[in-house]
C-alpha cells in the first residue's frame, strides 16, 4: 500500500490541517470534513472534447479521486437528463424551469455518485465492511455498492423511513437495523458500531469522498448546458453534500477556464419541520445549531444537524444565494403538479425543491426570466405507502 502515488492530498477549509491520502481518512484532528485538493493534472480546454466520449459519472475521472489505471465501483450512476419544464414552468410562474433528474440513477437517487466514490476510495484503502446511518437513500446506496464491492454494509435507518426504501436496502443485502429516533440517533449508533467491529463509517462528511462524487452533478450540469452554469440552483438539503460538491466543482472548473460564467446563485431547501441550514442562514450566522423534533414526510430532510453546515452556509453566501424552508402540503402539491405535467417521478425532496423555486419567484427574490436548475434528487415510488 505504501507505493501509491496519490496525486492529491486532503485540506481541512476550517483550521488549515492538511494531510495525504493513504489509507482510510475520515475526518481533520479536529473533527471537520476534509475537502480533496488535487494536484495539476494538466487539464486543458481540448479535453473538454474527451470527457465529452466517456459515460456515466466516471467520464469525469480526471476531475475524481482515482488513481491511475484504476477500476472504480460502478453501477453506471450519472449521466441523468438535464430536462426543460416548460409546461410546469408555466403553472409555477418559472418562465425557464429546468430539471435534473436524480431518479434515474441505478439506485434510484442522487446518493448513487457519492457513495461510489466513497465506497471505490475506501475498497482500496482496506476497508472490511461498511457502516451508516441513513434518512433512505443513501442506505440504499450504501447497499447496492457494498455489494458490488463484495463488501458487507449494516444500515441504521429511522423507523418511520417510507417501507419501500428499507426494502431495497434490505434487497440490496444491507444488514438493516430499526432505530426509534432520527438520523442523528442513527448515527450515533453507527458510530458505536464502527468502532466496535472496525467497519468503515460511511457517514455524510465522516469521509472525504462522498462530496467528491456528489461534485459530478455540477461538472454534469455544466457539460450538459455546453459548459455555462444556469443563474439559479435549488437544491434540497439535509446533509448538503451535493451543494458543497457542486460549489467545488464549479470552482474547479473556473480555475481550470472550462467555465467562465459567473457562481450561480445557490438555494438550500429545507423543510419547515427541520430547517436548521434556513434559520442559520436567516441569521447570518455561520454554523448552525440543532433542529429539535424534526419532522417532514420529506425523509431526507430531516436532518436535525449537518456536519457540513459551515461549508453548505460558505457556498450560499459566497453565490450571492438563499435558504428557504416550505411545509409538507406545498412540496406535496408542487411534487404532484410536477409529475403530473411533466411525467417525471418527483420525490418529496425534489417537490420541496420546486416550491422553494416557485416561492422566490412569488416573492421576486429571483425574476420569473432567470434560468433555474431544481434538482430531484429521488425517485417518488420509493416514498409512497400501500
Ligand atoms: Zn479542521
Amino acid at each position: 500500500v505504501n507505493d501509491i502515488t496519490f496525486d492529491w492530498s486532503l485540506e481541512c477549509p476550517a483550521c488549515g490541517a492538511t494531510a495525504s491520502a493513504e489509507g482510510l481518512p475520515t475526518v481533520c484532528p479536529s473533527g471537520h470534513p476534509w475537502l480533496v485538493r488535487y494536484a495539476d493534472r494538466g487539464l486543458t480546454l481540448t479535453d473538454r472534447a474527451d470527457i465529452r466520449r466517456g459515460q456515466g459519472m466516471w467520464r469525469f475521472r480526471r476531475w475524481l479521486p482515482l488513481l491511475a489505471g484504476e477500476e472504480p465501483v460502478t453501477l453506471g450512476e450519472g449521466d441523468t437528463p438535464l430536462l426543460p419544464a416548460a409546461r410546469a414552468g408555466a403553472e409555477l410562474g418559472l418562465h425557464d424551469l429546468w430539471i435534473k433528474d436524480e431518479s434515474v440513477n441505478p439506485t434510484g437517487s442522487f446518493k448513487s455518485r457519492g457513495l461510489s466514490a466513497a465506497i471505490t476510495r475506501a475498497r482500496r484503502g482496506g476497508a472490511r465492511g461498511f457502516v451508516l446511518p441513513t434518512a433512505g437513500n443513501a442506505g440504499v446506496a450504501a447497499s447496492a455498492y457494498g455489494a458490488r464491492a463484495g463488501l458487507p454494509v449494516r444500515v441504521y435507518a429511522p423507523r418511520s423511513t417510507p417501507p419501500r426504501l428499507l426494502e431495497q436496502v434490505r434487497r440490496f443485502g444491507g444488514d438493516l437495523e430499526l432505530v426509534d429516533g432520527h438520523i442523528g440517533d442513527c448515527g450515533r449508533e453507527a458510530r458505536k458500531f464502527a468502532a466496535e467491529h472496525g467497519w468503515f463509517d460511511l457517514s455524510t462528511l465522516r469521509e472525504p469522498y462522498r462530496i467528491e462524487g456528489k461534485k459530478t452533478l455540477g461538472l454534469e450540469l455544466a457539460m450538459q448546458s455546453g459548459w455555462r452554469l444556469p443563474d439559479v440552483i435549488v437544491y434540497p438539503t439535509g446533509g448538503g453534500t451535493g451543494l458543497i460538491g457542486m460549489w467545488k466543482a464549479f470552482a474547479e472548473l473556473r480555475t481550470a477556464g472550462w467555465v467562465t460564467d459567473p457562481m450561480p446563485r445557490l438555494v438550500s431547501v429545507q423543510s419547515t419541520g427541520c430547517a436548521p441550514i434556513v434559520r442559520a442562514f436567516n441569521e447570518g450566522a455561520d454554523q448552525a445549531e440543532p433542529w429539535s423534533n424534526p419532522e417532514t414526510i420529506a425523509s431526507g430532510l430531516r436532518v436535525p444537524a449537518a456536519l457540513g453546515d459551515r461549508l453548505i452556509l460558505r457556498a450560499l453566501r459566497e453565490s450571492s444565494g438563499h435558504a428557504v424552508a416550505v411545509d409538507d402540503a406545498a412540496l406535496a402539491s408542487a411534487a404532484e403538479t410536477v409529475s403530473r405535467l411533466e411525467g417525471l417521478d418527483i420525490s418529496p425532496e425534489g417537490g420541496a425543491a420546486l416550491a422553494a423555486a416557485t416561492e422566490l419567484v412569488r416573492s421576486g427574490t429571483v425574476h420569473r426570466e432567470a434560468r433555474i436548475v431544481v434538482f430531484n434528487t429521488g425517485a417518488g415510488w420509493l416514498y409512497q405507502r400501500g
